[in-house]
């Protein structure tokens, strides 16, 4: 076997395993498996790369470059990148794992306007469909770029998550998508005939790109960012697949339109979860039509009641059936360990405990489910909203644990409210609901929750842990309090 035909091999089995991958991880119980898989593919997938490299650079000598220096090049690369990314990748909380993949994603966008930068200077030949391509890569690579900084900047609260509203905002981005498209016709008409108008061309495509990128996102509210992380991890992988078309690199390629395609699928189905239109998240600028979030209260306001500790154990001792509902604050007070353990006190009582996961609680999709997964709470307890909406009827107890937003009945109610239209879990249906927060702050959208008002609704403040592993300590095991 020719060592070309080696890399072919590995390239294949690479692409095969991460198929695999995410086969496994579309479910609970296989994610571990998947993810596994995916590392191995990845692992080929490097050395294979790695491997062609130095074999090119022996097999074709440039006096500039001699094959070591190709090889300490590349391991002096990876060794950078792996020395900065680890500890990043340990240090990283749960919660701010959405700003960390939107961070991630500028990398791959702006490698691929690196990428087709140097393909227009460097490779030759390829006519008009090179050229395109170089525009394309050049435009969703920038766009990707400075669309996931300033997602990063939005999550992590570095800037301020209210939509910016410029006037004739569609106009300047239809027109700035016109002159990409002049300048995209007259770069293959130039061809490569004039090396430095050319260039000054590709740049230009990438600062169009780099606007757009910007203002796109820079257009959609806060509270409609886990979309936006979403659809920015579908462009990244579009653009690591024109990435892949410009070098000849049949991995990159695959794994850019698996990437691309199944960021489409997640973005779509969040979309539906939050009864937005997909169209409408592909232009950019959702969420900026006067509607958006405003920060802080608006909306009902009126009379609250209060529950003690012993209060809550004792209604959860007496219910037959509960349902948890999580939200953001599960994860920042890290309660997702005392929660299995109140979990498990409940069902050893033979109360049936259940939870309801909406497909956006917490900051990131499976956010909840993945919290849960780590403190061992069992996969087949653990419900989708649609699967457990209609339950809540026949539910003694609900304990709202850090949700708000995902359980805020104006979504329904209220047409004027900013989440008007999003599905949410409908909890008040319960007999009781019991809701755990610090205050009566309202949550990522900003908005007031009618929910906290209502007379089958008691609030226990203070921390979710803190709260949760009291109720523990009140319900010993086997006793009835
Ligand atoms: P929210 O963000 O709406 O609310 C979280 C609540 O948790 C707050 O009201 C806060 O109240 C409470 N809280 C915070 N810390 C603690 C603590 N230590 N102990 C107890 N409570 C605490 O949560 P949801 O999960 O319901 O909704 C998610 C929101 O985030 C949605 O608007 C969604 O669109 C958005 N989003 C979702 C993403 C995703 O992909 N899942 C990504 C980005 C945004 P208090 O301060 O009073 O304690």
């Amino acid at each position: 076997m020719t060592i070309i035909g080696l890399i072919q091999g590995l390239y294949i089995v690479a692409g095969i395993m991460f198929i695999l991958s995410l086969a496994g991880l579309s479910k609970q119980t296989t994610a571990r498996g998947g993810n596994i898989v995916g590392i191995i593919g990845m692992g080929l997938a490097l050395l294979a790369t790695v491997g062609y490299s130095i074999y090119q650079s022996a097999e074709f000598p440039d006096d500039r470059q001699p094959v070591w220096l190709t090889a300490v090049l590349i391991v002096a690369v990876l060794a950078i990148g792996a020395a900065v990314g680890t500890p990043i990748a340990r240090r990283v909380e749960m919660t701010q794992m959405p700003e960390l993949i939107a961070a991630f994603h500028s990398f791959v966008g702006l490698a691929a306007v690196l990428v087709g930068i140097n393909s227009y200077i460097a490779d030759h030949g390829g006519g008009a469909v090179h050229l395109v391509e170089v525009a394309l890569g050049v435009l969703i690579g920038a766009y990707t770029f400075t669309g996931s900084v300033v997602a990063y900047l939005k999550l992590s609260a570095k800037m301020s998550s209210a939509p910016l509203v410029l006037p004739g905002r569609n106009a300047l981005n239809i027109g700035a998508f016109v002159v990409f498209l002049a300048l995209m016709f007259w770069l293959v008409a130039v061809g490569e005939e004039n090396q430095t108008l050319g260039v000054v061309l590709v740049v230009a495509m990438t600062v169009i790109g780099f606007a757009l990128g910007w203002h796109m996102v820079a257009a959609i509210g806060g509270g409609d960012m886990p979309v936006v992380v979403s659809m920015l991890n579908s462009y990244s992988g579009w653009a690591a697949a024109a990435a892949g078309f410009l070098l000849g690199n049949n991995l990159l390629l695959i794994t850019g339109a698996l990437v691309g395609s199944s960021g489409a699928i997640l973005s779509y189905i969040m979309c539906r979860a939050m009864n937005r239109s997909f169209i409408s998240v592909i232009l950019g600028g959702f969420g900026s039509d006067g509607t958006a979030p405003a920060p802080g209260a608006d909306g009902p306001e009126g009379e609250y009641t209060e529950i003690t500790v012993d209060g809550a154990a004792e209604a959860l001792a007496t219910a037959k059936s509960v349902i948890i509902t999580p939200g953001y604050g599960m994860a920042v007070a890290k309660a997702q360990y005392p929660v299995a353990e109140l979990t498990q006190r409940l069902r050893a009582r033979g109360i049936t405990v259940r939870f309801g996961v909406h497909p956006v609680a917490g900051r990131l999709p499976g956010h909840m489910n993945v919290l849960l997964a780590e403190a061992k709470v069992p996969y087949d307890i653990v419900l989708e909203m649609d699967e457990i909406n209609d339950d809540f009827a026949g539910t003694d107890v609900v304990l709202v644990i850090g949700a708000n937003d995902t359980v805020n009945p104006a979504a329904n109610d209220d047409p004027t409210s900013p989440i008007a239209g999003m599905p949410v879990l409908e909890v008040w249906n319960a007999r009781q609901v019991i809701v755990f927060k610090r205050s009566m702050a309202t949550g990522y959208a900003g908005v007031q929750n009618p929910l906290f008002f209502k007379e089958n609704t008691d609030m226990l403040f203070g921390d979710a842990k803190t709260q949760v592993e009291a109720i523990v300590a009140a319900l010993p095991v086997g006793q009835k309090v």
